[in-house]
């Protein structure tokens, strides 16, 4: 005899909390309906709820249901049952198979919206779909519901675009990124990965006084990697904490080279991660590398990207604080760039705004960026902070920012960023030859 209770699902084709089909029986039936309505053009869809899980958390396992039920019935009601599955695959994933021509996912989304504020639970709870117009109708069920999953995935945490559909280029970007993924642990063994330097200049007085720090990938088999490609994916698989913990040994150890040679240096920069902030140890770390190499915590420091700010304010200001008691300086990178700029001033004990790109590309277009870019550096300067303006290009743009007074310059119109024998060079001819820079330096 099957035992089989009221709570069982074994056996049963559906969901037992919505009334839905559950994940197997739904890969068995959307197969089986598509097969067999092969003129019909079928849609996959994937939808999801944001920030479920904080609304387990925050009110009671059962709110989650009651959203999760009402979603299930609006699905039953609104969508045709002769032409249209749907099913919940596990938590708050819905998928539905659906004929092209009757799919208004705005319709949906929007329906949905108004079902789930209807309970009247005091959370902003909205849907989000990612979509699969099946153009290959040879692909296995759950291969379609990958792509509809996706280009949800895509979507994920924005809140202004509710949905989107799968193009090929998604699935070419996670074949990429795993490529990626699966090659890092490799590479950082086999030293693929080295540090540029981009020299950080003083218009004023006429020479450098940093360098930043930026990671390059040199693959043997697909060259020179671009940042932008892979630290992302870092940042999403977790690498980019041991990346970074790299690029900053690199750091002190030029450095520490050059002061074996007698050589003068400048701090530099090492970027940290929003990652970082979840490792208990960081603080220590930094302190353990600047003990390994024998130096002082002016010579390295810490970028922090404006946009960290927005994930956990009193976390990073704790952090920024105990680098602070550490004698580290901290710059705020990408300044300008997140929606709590303001804010984020006042309430950090920071050393240098670097000020993001976007606002220098527009100087020779907008006068206001001109006034945006001069009310920055008096505000930073009040506060007793200095500036630096990023991305700077071309004369007219290094022009402008030597006017505004103390603001350093970083960008490919001084230097792009360097190898480290280039760099190397560069330093020496500005800090060698000039007594009274070095004396400014040092
Ligand atoms: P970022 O931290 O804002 O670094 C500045 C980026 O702007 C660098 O790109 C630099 O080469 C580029 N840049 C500097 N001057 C100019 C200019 O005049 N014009 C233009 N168009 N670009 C300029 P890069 O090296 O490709 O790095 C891109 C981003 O990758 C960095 O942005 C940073 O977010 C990330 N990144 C690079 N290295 C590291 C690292 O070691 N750790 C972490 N966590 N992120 C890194
Ligand atoms: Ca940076
Ligand atoms: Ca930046």
């Amino acid at each position: 005899m099957r035992a089989e209770g009221v709570f069982s699902t074994v056996g049963t084709k559906f969901d037992p909390l919505t009334g839905l089909y559950n994940r197997d029986a739904f890969y068995t039936e959307a197969q089986l309906i598509m097969g067999a309505r092969y003129n019909t053009k079928y849609s996959i869809v994937c939808m999801d709820i944001s920030c479920f899980k904080i609304i387990n958390d925050l009110f009671h396992v059962e709110t989650g249901n009651v959203i999760l039920r009402a979603a299930g019935e609006y699905l039953k009601e609104a969508l045709n049952p002769r032409t249209t599955l749907s099913c919940r695959a596990d938590a708050d994933h819905f998928i539905l198979c659906i004929p092209t021509e009757e799919l208004d996912i705005e319709k949906i989304i929007k329906e949905l919206d108004q079902k789930i504020n209807s309970l009247h639970i005091s959370h902003n709870i909205l849907f989000f779909a990612g979509i699969y117009p099946v153009d290959n109708a040879n692909l296995p069920i759950h291969q379609m519901c990958d792509r509809a999953g996706m280009a949800l995935r895509r979507i994920k945490g924005s809140y202004l675009t509710r949905y989107a559909y799968y193009d090929s280029k998604m699935r070419d970007q996670m074949i990429e990124e795993l490529l990626i993924t699966s090659n890092l642990e490799i590479a950082l063994m086999e030293h693929q990965f080295t540090i540029f330097l981009q020299p950080i200049f003083d218009p004023k007085k006429n020479t450098v006084i940093s360098a930043e720090a930026l990671v390059r990938w040199f693959h043997p088999v697909h060259g020179m990697v671009s940042p932008g490609k892979f630290v992302p994916v870092c940042e999403r698989n977790g690498f980019i904490v041991r990346l970074d913990r790299f690029v900053w040994e690199e750091a002190c150890r030029l450095q520490r080279k050059r002061l074996d040679e007698g050589k003068p240096i400048v701090p530099i920069s090492v970027n940290l991660s929003r990652l970082n902030f979840y490792s208990l140890d960081l603080a220590e770390f930094l302190s353990l590398l600047l003990e390994k190499y024998e130096l002082e915590p002016w010579m390295l420091k810490l970028e922090v990207t404006e946009s960290a700010y927005t994930d956990n304010q009193v976390q990073l200001l704790d952090m920024i604080s105990t680098f602070k008691k550490l004698g580290f300086s901290v710059l705020m990178d990408d300044f300008g760039s997140g929606y709590s700029s303001l804010n984020m001033l006042k309430d950090m004990p920071l050393d240098t705004i670097k000020v993001d790109m976007a606002f220098i590309r527009q100087l020779e277009k907008s006068q206001r960026v001109a006034v945006i870019l001069k009310f920055i550096a008096e505000l930073t300067s009040a506060l007793g902070m200095s500036t630096v303006v990023e991305g700077v290009e071309t004369q007219f743009q290094a022009d402008y920012v030597a006017s505004l007074g103390d603001v350093a310059i970083q960008g490919y119109y001084f230097s792009r960023p360097l190898p480290i024998k280039d760099y190397e060079k560069l330093l020496d001819k500005y800090l060698l030859n000039k007594e009274d820079d070095k004396n400014a330096v040092n």
